[in-house]
């Protein structure tokens, strides 16, 4: 992709209204606009990295057996008072058509998944099954900050799962909490998963995955050595310092984190509300548990800028990044120079690697660099009179640049 090409272009100053640095520099750097407080447009830059998220997320889901599917956004309100949800839930959208009819906006899919495979589940052979899309919800939040934090409308990875035990939703949960942590772990991120038993601490059996940040509302005692943690502001029996809970090696230290998944045991709620029933191994009619699996797509991209970024711009991490190249051609009037850069450039994309090309003229070369910090692309290679047959190649996380001939280039990446 060549950057004169690309609508989106950086800003010079920071915009005003933004009160986070994911908000500051995603503006800034054109991946995304606001639209209104908790809406957001994403460019062509800022849709490459969410589509990069959902990948990794996706490949996950579905090594672990869970089957995709995409699920309307426009709901019939008779789902939504099926479920009570309608007059439960105050954040859920209301929408009023033109006939008078009433619709929800997802505000969650369980409305939708639940009569649709419904259809489906007969018998215990039919279980477990786990259904997930990837597709926006909708809040309606009071206020709403925090970049792409905190959403009005934001993207969503939900997954669904139905067991004819317990014992193996619990044994599902353990498979997808590993699925979780490796998904973070692709993106350079360290999660830890709130485990308090939740009957003891709150209504609902729920887990939430944390990832520290100081933009996150959730202030969390984690420990170090075996990833267990607790939300401190829901459970106040665990205090800083004490051993932790569950490994007893490491003591327990207080945090800011932001929540990017969870986990809620619905039990039988949802196959009860919508009838569906299945005969277990004693011939009894039972409802099937059901579990509902989250993980915030758009939130984790507003976290990783949050985590990944210095006073120049983003730091993206290789596996999320929109290109893995910046090629910067600092030709000005030489033609020569112009020719070796537009060379290696078409090598590049011949060798499959993601590029993105400034290959602006009018641009100083100052511009351009500031520019590549602040779009925070993994790998800065620079073309001028100065490299001469060489290129110069510079991670975006370190200092250290040099100069390397085009073959061992195209090796390195
Ligand atoms: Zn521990």
């Amino acid at each position: 992709m060549k950057y004169s090409k690309l609508f989106s272009k950086t800003l010079k100053t920071a915009p005003a209204n933004a009160d986070t640095v994911n908000h500051r520099l995603l503006v800034q750097a054109g991946y995304v606009r606001q639209v209104m407080a908790g809406v957001y447009t994403y460019t062509p830059l800022g849709l490459r990295v969410l589509n990069k998220i959902s990948n990794i997320i996706r490949e996950e889901m579905n090594e672990i057996g869970g089957q995709e599917v995409l699920m309307p956004l426009l709901h019939p309100s008779s789902i939504w008072k099926q479920t009570g949800g309608w007059d439960k839930i105050d954040v859920l959208f209301k929408v009023k058509s033109r006939t008078g009819r009433d619709y929800a906006l997802a505000q969650s899919n369980e409305e939708t998944v639940t009569p649709l495979v419904k259809e489906w589940i007969h018998s215990e052979k039919d279980l477990p099954l786990a259904v997930y899309h990837i597709n926006s919800k909708f809040r309606d939040e009071l206020r709403s900050k925090s970049g792409i934090l905190r959403g009005r409308e934001f993207l969503m990875k939900d997954m669904y799962s139905w067991h004819s035990t317990q014992e193996d939703f619990d044994r599902f949960y353990q498979i997808v909490k590993e699925a979780y942590f490796k998904i973070f772990n692709r993106m350079g991120l360290s999660a830890k998963a709130t485990e308090a038993s939740g009957g003891a601490f709150t209504e609902k059996v729920s887990y939430e995955f944390e990832v520290l940040s100081e933009a996150g509302e959730a202030h969390i005692l984690h420990c170090e050595n075996c990833n267990w943690c607790v939300n401190s502001d829901d459970i106040t029996t665990y205090k800083e310092g004490v051993s932790c809970h569950k490994c007893g090696k490491a003591k327990l230290q207080s945090a800011k984190a932001a929540e990017l998944g969870n986990v809620f045991d619905l039990g039988t709620k949802y196959t009860k509300a919508f009838d569906i029933s299945i005969s277990n191994a004693q011939g009894e009619k039972i409802n099937p548990i059901m579990g509902c699996y989250g993980i915030g797509i758009s939130r984790t991209m507003g976290v990783l800028v949050e985590t990944f970024h210095d006073e120049r711009g983003i730091i993206w991490p290789e596996s999320v990044a929109p290109f893995k190249v910046q090629l910067i051609s600092l030709a000005g009037k030489n033609s020569e120079v112009t020719k070796r850069a537009d060379d290696i450039y078409t090598k590049l994309v011949k060798a499959d690697v993601e590029v993105l090309y400034d290959e602006r003229n009018s641009v100083g070369a100052g511009a351009k660099l500031a520019d590549a910090d602040l779009l925070g692309i993994p790998y800065r290679v620079v073309v001028s009179e100065k490299t001469g047959e060489k290129v110069e190649i510079k991670r975006r996380s370190e200092k250290e640049s040099k100069l390397v001939g085009t073959e061992e280039l195209l090796k390195s990446l």
